[in-house]
């Protein structure tokens, strides 16, 4: 018994070092990865309810590894997370999409503009040039702040650590909008929704998951809605994959969702082309 016990010891701490190799390699990989130009940033629809209307889209970053093949941001996202990588990489992500926000903007008509939604990761809060970052991101591509939307966690609004409130401040005075992304999930604090410059909430998609065969999880949706709409915030639905979900949604008065139903994430040349195949009769 002794031994199998030993053996079932090294086996676990040999796995455990695979696993820091592994992830070490991955570190490295992804110091690489800018330079190399192995990132991409791929928009998702944002549509209205009511029409499907496209209003915008969300950048999600999508890393082709030369070897690897593509490798999920869930994957990734917390190893850059961890490292401090995730405020380069963050940098660039915004970079990007506010070029891509400026060149689809200048092509449409005046009073229908696309609002491109960036994920920001907590880490980048703890920099303070964070303001400064997303001002010459704004600048370099004269992107119109309208035309941009952040999405932050409640984990970043509940970490007294960071400096969250004034550069919240500051990016709301920049005239870009904050949404809550995740919301309903982890958390049960509300009283931050007042204190900072919040305009969206996004309501997690595992919440859609059921949300018509659930009582329960349909009630949580509901009582959302209503809080947002009783404080004025604006509402996304996420993970919207089949008509009866948007129907239910759409009865509650939610305006906007996003999911697999309006159109996965898709390379800017292809979310261009979508675009322009919903305008032009
Ligand atoms: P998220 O911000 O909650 O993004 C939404 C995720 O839901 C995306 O996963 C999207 O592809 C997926 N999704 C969209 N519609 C549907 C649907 O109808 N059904 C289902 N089942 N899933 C749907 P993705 O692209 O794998 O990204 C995962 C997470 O990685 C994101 O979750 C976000 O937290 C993070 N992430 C992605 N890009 C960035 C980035 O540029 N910066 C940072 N900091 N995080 C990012
Ligand atoms: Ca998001
Ligand atoms: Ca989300
Ligand atoms: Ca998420």
């Amino acid at each position: 018994a002794k031994a199998r016990g030993r053996s079932r010891h090294e086996f676990h701490s040999e796995s455990l070092s695979e696993r820091a190799r592994e992830r070490l390699a991955l570190e490295a990989d992804l110091r690489r990865a800018i330079a190399e130009g192995q990132f991409e940033l791929h928009y998702q629809p944002k549509v209205g309810l009511g029409d499907a209307h496209i209003v915008g889209a969300e950048a999600l970053l999508r890393w082709k590894h030369p070897e690897r093949g593509m490798v999920p941001p869930d994957r990734f996202i917390p190893v850059a997370e961890d490292c401090g990588l995730i405020v380069p990489i963050g940098t660039w992500v915004l970079q990007q999409a506010c070029a891509a926000a400026a060149a689809w903007n200048r092509e449409r008509p005046a009073g229908d503009p696309l609002r491109i939604a960036i994920n920001l990761s907590p880490r980048q809060f703890m920099n303070h040039d964070l303001v400064q970052t997303v001002r010459d991101a704004l600048d370099a591509s004269a992107c119109r702040p309208e035309w941009i939307e952040l999405e932050i966690t409640e984990r970043l609004l509940l970490d007294e650590r960071n400096q969250a409130e004034d550069i919240l401040n500051g990016l709301r005075a920049l005239g870009l909008t904050l949404a809550i992304d995740d919301f309903g999930t982890g958390y049960s604090a509300l009283g931050y929704l007042t204190r900072y410059p919040i305009g969206t909430l996004k309501i997690d998609k595992s919440f859609m998951r059921d949300i018509t065969t659930r009582p329960d999880r349909a009630g949580i949706v509901r009582a959302i809605i209503l809080m947002g709409h009783s404080l004025k915030l604006g509402l996304v639905a996420e993970g919207v994959e089949t008509e009866e979900q948007a129907a239910f949604l759409r009865e509650q008065g939610c305006e906007l969702a996003q999911g697999w139903l309006y159109g996965r994430p898709m390379p800017p040349q292809a979310f261009g082309e979508h675009v322009a195949a919903r305008i032009t009769p």
